[in-house]
């Protein structure tokens, strides 16, 4: 016994050390919470501990993120979440600043930092969610981000220089318009048709989408339509621009996301030019399946990042709230709610760097599409996991923060938000029920059962 008192006391001693010095360089940066769950593991760590995932590079861009979304977002997200709606300026002003851009190539007028890499990726994600209103992130951050990469990847010259340089830069906005009123979960059943008119150089495209983000402000639509039958098989992709006779937009009344500007939209006869074909026809459905790796994973990092805003909202109420003579934190009940919280939201941290380092390793070896559908099942289940992570913090934050956090103003106003934004992370971009499938059979768990296997019993 004595001998192992004698071996743990110094590691003790040494974790203990790394931890207050951890405290230091959190608190020397005023930017940083001292409160380590408040943070990511890596934003307090000495370069030696974070250098197998973060650089120099990596907290630089950290702080120039950070800087902008505490100075330009964070103090007017309330006022533009209520109102609906987020001023026009911000998309410019984030690209004038370097942050719009960051993760889009330079040659169609991204503004990447040098080495860009997935962990750039997460950072800019992780710290925009930062704002702690998903609604402001995806109609003005994201919702390009589902749209735009199949034009890069599989469009002609003619549609990348329609809208990579104007969407990139803040100028036009982009939808990804995939899901119908009949068709969320269920992509390859999508009825909105395209068809070739008589002189080869037109579609007519006729069908409704619904729950588009962006939709109301959107100038360019990536849309999924049928040319031919039933199946995958018969989807392709199509970019139809807003101004189109015949398309027809309309608002619809969310639970949260209140700035997310999500439409219903109508095709009635729309005349599209053929070579706005995306890709080729009838290959539509994988592009639209390998986009989803993204969006799934900034699903993920915003989901934990929320349910860390959730903790960290947590933790701060309790330590000023004071019930029955003591501050809420003495008692023992809610610091069990605090530790559940953190015990969630750091282990998916791990998770979302572990997909990060895989993503990067894709890039490099260039294992492209093979690469991206394995990532698939990884990252389906990895949105299972942050989606309910970020449910339970949202709820056990909001039981801390009592009647407060029922409120749309005061101290409990941001976990509020987030409480009612829950459902759409859980739901949109793939399901809870529909990715836990997804990663069974995606990661080979499952092999699809007799009727796959061929089985005649
Ligand atoms: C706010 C918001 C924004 C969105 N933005 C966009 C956008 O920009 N572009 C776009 O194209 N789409 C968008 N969507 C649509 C979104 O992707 C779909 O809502 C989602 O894919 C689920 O489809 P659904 O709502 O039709 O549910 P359904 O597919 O009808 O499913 C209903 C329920 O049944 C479950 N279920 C379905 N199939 C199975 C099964 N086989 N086994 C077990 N359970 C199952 C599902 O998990 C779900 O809980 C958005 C949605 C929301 C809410």
């Amino acid at each position: 016994a004595s001998r192992r008192v004698h071996c743990t006391r110094p590691k003790a001693m040494a974790a203990a050390a790394a931890e207050a010095a951890g405290a230091a360089a959190r608190r020397a940066n005023p930017r940083l919470s001292a409160n380590p769950w408040c943070e990511p593991w890596w934003y307090g760590a000495p370069e030696a501990a974070r250098a197998h995932y973060y650089t120099e590079a990596h907290v630089a861009f950290r702080d120039k993120v950070r800087a902008f979304v505490d100075d330009k977002v964070i103090p007017f997200v309330d006022e533009w979440d209520e109102a609906g709606d987020v001023p026009e300026s911000l998309r410019r002003e984030a690209y004038a600043a370097g942050i719009y851009g960051a993760t889009w190539p330079a040659e169609h007028g991204g503004t990447p930092p040098p080495g860009f890499d997935a962990f750039h990726d997460l950072i800019w994600v992780d710290e925009l969610a930062r704002c702690g209103a998903g609604g402001v992130l995806w109609s003005v951050f994201f919702s390009f981000g589902i749209s735009l990469p199949p034009v890069l990847a599989q469009g002609s010259q003619r549609l990348k220089e329609m809208c990579a340089r104007p969407v990139i830069s803040g100028e036009k906005v982009m939808s990804l318009a995939v899901s119908e009123p009949w068709a969320g979960s269920d992509v390859a059943g999508l009825r909105t048709t395209a068809e070739l008119t008589p002189c080869g150089k037109y579609y007519k495209v006729n069908g409704e989408k619904k729950w588009i983000t962006s939709g109301i402000k959107a100038s360019f639509f990536t849309t999924a339509v049928r040319t031919a039958g039933a199946g995958i098989g018969g989807v392709s992709l199509l970019l139809i621009t807003a101004d189109t006779p015949g398309v027809s937009v309309r608002r619809m009344k969310t639970q949260g996301w209140l700035a997310s500007n999500t439409a219903y939209i109508v095709f009635n006869d729309v005349r599209v030019p053929a070579s706005n074909m995306i890709g080729a026809e009838n290959q539509g459905f994988l592009p639209i399946m390998l986009q989803f790796n993204h969006e799934r994973l900034v699903g993920c990092v915003t989901s934990n990042r929320f349910a860390r805003t959730c903790l960290s909202e947590g933790i701060t109420y309790a330590q000023q709230r004071r019930t029955f003579g003591q501050r809420l934190i003495d008692h023992q009940l809610i610091r069990h709610k605090i530790t559940e919280m953190a015990r969630m939201v750091e282990a998916n941290q791990a998770w979302i760097e572990q997909v990060c380092y895989e993503m990067n390793r894709s890039r490099i070896t260039g294992e492209g599409d093979a690469m991206g559908l394995k990532m698939g099942g990884k990252l389906a289940l990895l949105k299972v996991q942050t989606t309910k992570t970020y449910e339970f913090c949202a709820r056990e934050a909001s039981q801390i923060m009592g009647g407060a956090s029922y409120l749309r103003e005061g101290k409990g106003r941001v976990v509020e938000r987030l409480y009612r934004e829950v459902r759409v992370n859980a739901i949109g971009g793939g399901s809870e029920e529909v990715m836990g499938e997804l990663a069974i059979r995606g990661l080979g768990v499952w092999d699809g059962g007799d009727k796959k296997r061929g089985s005649k019993e």
